[in-house]
């Protein structure tokens, strides 16, 4: 349904289906869309043949007919795609407004400010997005008007829209259409079956906006859908003071609570609530707050009309068990639902209602699970302001908390500033007035958002929350000057400029001048609920990829099932690195085969007590020790001093020393003399560290603990690497099980990172117990892109759609997809008991874990923040997908 309806044409379907009341109107489906577009932007032939007969229902059901000069009736046409992109396309209301029928509607009325309220509104709307917009025209028509308007008001001395007269507005609807011929040089269509026809058009076209195609870019709908277009008998908020309009959540959608949520206006029209143009007062006592508690709410000022309303939501949940997002507006007196969808809420709202609902018996585990989406889990598991330091901190302003979690980044006024300086590596706050659709791409890279005006269901909250992104709204004491880069904090000499430093809790609402202190989320006992919850569906292991004990210790609160990559390296990084990283130079610069096994023996008690430390800490859990992968040119000293300091203690000559390094330079290190080729040549680096392995492992089991060592050799190409460090390892066995008279059991495996070892799978598996896919490795070496320096060019391969995403974060299913399917077969064949993981960047992906669930590895390994998200990710595939 929703397919070809879009989502508002079926749950408008939905809702008449449940008596609700529902103004009467018709949906032309997404296909019409493609069509229209395969067809080289022309309605298809029977179209409006189709609509004018479909229209025969709609005026009988509303008993008005449209374009008739004594009873007219008006539309709204309404875009609406399959999945949701929220304002991201155009709507055209008061449709059918012309000479014709402004006599008949303000004879019915008796309202004649309402009708040209109604129709200036119609030419600003009509002449923006079918005359400008959907012509591909650049002409700011709009933004005309809108100053036509404003100057109109401070001619006469008014404030607010409202003090307008019919007189007024009349003028102004005039002074319009004048406007327009002059601008668009042609005349606003004084017909309302042309306007109906330009505005199905419109919407067609607004498909390929530009705020719509950035949309989808970021949220990953398909460029094909199309939009639907609801042509739907208009019903008004502005015909006085018992009308309104006003659009609400039937929870809360920031943090979840089980409570009504929503904001209205009276006398106003379509959008008025969400562009943020007058505070809108809260929809009852649960929504009030310090901006809009003055104002009445509709339970107080229309109790019987609440009341209906309050008892659709609790309808409408039932029906569709989740929350909902509604429009709704009242006309004399009387209400109409013109909308419902699932609503977007934050991770924290998204975990809180599904576990609700599922106590509540709304729903089962299944859905419970399905409700979270695992990129939501990231920001459950985000930085909070440290409430210590936040009691101390210089409060700048106050706001709505419209998005949850802490930001810290540079002020900036402007969506392509946000983009700019993130780009060079900044973290930004977008700061504005409000936002709309044109500043998701700054909004998207910012990392907070703070608006001076709009409510909790303003743009900016609305597209903040679906992101999960933390932000602030409607922070009234701001005066913000985009166009200077400045804003004011009223009533203080509070100035922020573009690039000062500042702090939002947007869990709060509140600003603060400067960088606080951040803290990890406080471990939320319904997080752990539902992660067990999470895992009676998950059925593929989640490993991490760890080498400290403190990493391992935190990936198993995390919920890691083993380490999946330790990276013996690492040990010559960061805190207390300077001793081994210095006999690692030593042993990197040796040139004889007795100064490289003095540093190597020298080495082999940090490696084992590293290696010790983490087999202690995940204790019962298999862990992976990856053999050293030093790249030589890093680690060789190349400072005067560094090398002065080797030279004495090898006994040499600086200049030697200097020789030596330069020997060591490789053009193209990444594919140098590495890992496995490393221990091919030098033997005894494998040794030492197999050694190490062993006896850690020894003196664990002998305490009494049960250690699950995992040997990785990596960069392979073939079998032979394997079978000829397989013998090193055997005798280094032998050596240690004798020594300390005990049997170890222990895994031996590779990582595939080469196209080569994808190829050669099943001679590999021969000697191999298991496989891990090094997917960054093998993604470099399959694109023959350097890692490194692909976000030079990658950014316009996605421009230019000649990739879909970044393969380096999500697996690429077509080229490095197809040789990790045919790795497992090959492997596999030879060895039906092979276990097969992935440690790359891409174990922590949702696409790229469901992309493992589907080829049957046996576990995914990721980062520890990653972890729950992996295993999430790994829950929601084996639901999908069904067993495997
Ligand atoms: P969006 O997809 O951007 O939310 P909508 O199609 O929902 O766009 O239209 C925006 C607003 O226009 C609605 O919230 C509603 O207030 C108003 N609107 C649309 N159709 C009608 C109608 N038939 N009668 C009254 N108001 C309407
Ligand atoms: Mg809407
Ligand atoms: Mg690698």
């Amino acid at each position: 349904m929703k397919n070809l309806l879009g989502g508002k044409g079926a749950n408008l379907a939905e809702m008449c289906l449940l008596g609700l009341p529902v103004p009467a109107g018709l949906t032309i489906t997404t296909e019409c869309c493609t069509d229209y577009y395969a067809n080289n932007c022309q309605l298809p032939a029977s179209l409006m043949d189709d609509v004018w007969k479909g229209m025969k229902d709609v005026e009988k059901n509303m008993g008005m007919k449209y374009g008739d000069a004594e009873n007219p009736l008006l539309l709204s046409a309404r875009s609406g795609s399959r999945s949701s992109m929220p304002g991201m396309m155009d709507t055209v209301l008061n449709i059918g407004l012309c000479s014709a029928t402004l006599p008949g509607i303000i004879k019915k009325t008796e309202n004649p400010r309402f009708v040209y309220d109604s129709y200036r509104r119609l030419i600003m709307m009509y002449a923006d997005v079918v005359m400008e917009k959907a012509e591909g025209l650049d002409k700011g028509i709009r933004r005309q008007l809108d100053e036509m308007f404003d100057e109109f008001k401070h001619a006469k001395g008014y404030k607010s829209d409202t003090e307008l007269s019919a007189d007024d507005l009349k003028t102004v609807a005039e002074q319009f259409k004048a406007k327009v011929k002059e601008v668009m040089g042609v005349e606003f269509p004084d017909d309302a079956k042309e306007q109906l026809v330009g505005a199905i058009k419109a919407v067609f076209k607004s498909w390929n906006g530009r705020k719509a195609v950035s949309y989808r870019r970021i949220e990953g709908i398909p460029d094909d859908w199309g939009t639907a277009v609801n042509v739907q008998a208009m019903v008004f908020g502005n015909m006085g003071d018992t009308s309104a309009t006003g659009v609400a959540f039937t929870r809360d959608p920031a943090v979840g609570t089980n409570i009504f949520y929503g904001e209205w206006l009276i006398n106003a029209q379509g959008e008025d609530v969400v562009a943020g143009i007058r505070t809108p007062n809260p929809l009852n006592d649960d929504t009030k707050n310090e901006q809009n508690k003055h104002l009445p709410s509709l339970q107080e000022q229309m109790p019987n009309i609440y009341k209906e309303l309050d008892d659709i939501r609790t309808n409408l949940e039932r029906e569709f068990t989740d929350m909902l997002d509604i429009e709704f507006t009242i006309q004399e007196g009387k209400l109409y639902m013109l909308q419902c969808r699932v609503g977007k809420r934050t991770g924290t709202a998204a975990l809180n209602m599904a576990m609700d609902m599922l106590k509540e018996k709304l729903i089962d585990e299944k859905t419970a699970v399905m409700r979270v989406e695992p990129a939501q889990l990231d920001e459950l598991l985000h930085p909070i302001c440290d409430p210590k330091i936040e009691a101390t901190a210089k409060l700048l302003c106050k706001g709505l908390p419209a998005g949850p979690g802490a930001a810290v980044g540079k002020v900036v006024f402007t969506s392509e500033d946000a983009v700019e300086w993130t780009r060079r590596g900044e973290k930004v706050l977008l700061v504005r007035k409000e936002t709309n659709p044109e500043d998701v791409d700054g909004m998207r890279v910012s990392d907070g958002i703070l608006t001076s005006l709009g409510g909790m269901t303003s743009h900016a909250a609305l597209v903040a929350r679906g992101w999960g992104k933390c932000c602030i709204v409607g922070a009234g004491v701001l005066d913000v000057h985009e166009d200077k880069k400045v804003a004011y904090v009223k009533g203080t000499d509070m100035v922020i400029k573009e690039g000062d430093v500042l702090t939002l809790n947007g869990t709060k609402g509140h600003a603060y001048e400067g960088a606080l202190a951040l803290m990890e989320s406080s471990e939320n006992p319904r997080f752990q609920e539902f992660m067990s919850m999470v895992d009676k569906f998950r059925t593929m292991g989640v490993r991490t990829n760890a080498e400290t004990a403190e990493d391992a210790a935190l990936a198993r609160s995390f919920g890691a099932e083993g380490i999946g990559l330790f990276r013996t390296e690492h040990m010559f990084y960061g805190k207390g690195a300077d001793q081994p990283l210095f006999i690692l130079r030593k042993m990197i610069l040796s040139t004889t085969n007795e100064e490289r096994l003095a540093a190597i023996n020298e080495l082999e008690p940090f490696v084992k007590k590293d290696m010790k430390e983490t087999l202690a800490e995940m204790d019962g859990l298999p862990v992976t020790f990856r053999l050293l992968d030093p790249p030589l040119h890093e680690f060789a000293p190349q400072t005067a001093d560094k090398q002065e300091e080797i030279a004495k203690v090898l006994g040499i000559p600086v200049a030697e020393v200097a020789r030596r390094v330069d020997a060591l330079h490789e053009i193209n290190p990444m594919m140098g003399h590495r890992g496995v080729r490393l221990g091919i040549t030098y033997p005894a680096i494998t040794e030492m560290q197999v050694r190490a392995m062993f006896e850690a492992t020894a003196e664990l089991l002998k305490e009494g603990k049960s250690p699950k060592p995992e040997i990785m050799v990596h960069v392979t190409i073939g079998g032979r690497e394997l079978t000829i460090t397989k013998a090193s390892v055997d005798k280094i066995y032998d050596e240690v099980c004798a020594k300390f008279g005990v049997k170890i059991d222990y895994l031996y495996g590779t990582m595939i990172e080469i196209p080569r070892a994808c190829f050669l799978s099943d001679r590999i598996a021969k000697t191999a117990q298991f496989f891990s896919f090094g997917t960054n490795d093998l993604t470099q070496m399959t694109y023959g892109f350097s890692r490194d320096d692909a976000s030079t060019f990658l950014p316009d391969y996605i421009d230019k759609k000649i990739l879909d995403s970044d393969p380096f974060q999500t697996i690429d299913p077509k080229g490095v997809g197809e040789l990790i399917t045919m790795s497992c077969e090959r492997g596999r064949k030879t060895n039906p008991n092979l276990k097969i993981g992935i440690c790359g960047e891409q174990g922590g992906d949702p696409k790229s874990v469901e992309f493992c669930y589907l080829n049957g590895l046996t576990y995914v390994s990721c980062s520890p923040y990653r972890v729950p998200i992996a295993r999430l990710s790994a829950a929601h595939a084996a639901i999908k997908h069904g067993k495997k």
